[in-house]
């Protein structure tokens, strides 16, 4: 099963969901607000490569210094 990233825009926060594919929203495991699927874009930054990516604060995605879109 996938794992999908979804984002809660009243906590301004993401959360990570196992689901089936066509789910679009969820509702935040926190506070319940509706929360829609987003794209996961990162591997790093869940499980230990948090500080080195916030270090380098480099997009893997794109290369880019500080991108916020990908
Ligand atoms: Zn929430």
């Amino acid at each position: 099963m996938p794992l999908y990233e979804f984002y809660c825009p009243q906590c301004d926060k993401r959360f990570e969901e196992l689901c089936r594919g066509t789910t679009e929203n969820l509702p935040c495991p926190q506070c319940a607000t509706e929360s829609k699927k987003v794209l996961s874009t990162f591997r790093a930054g869940w499980g230990g490569l948090g500080s080195e990516a916030a270090a380098s604060s480099r997009c893997s995605g794109c290369s880019g210094k500080s991108c916020s879109s990908c």
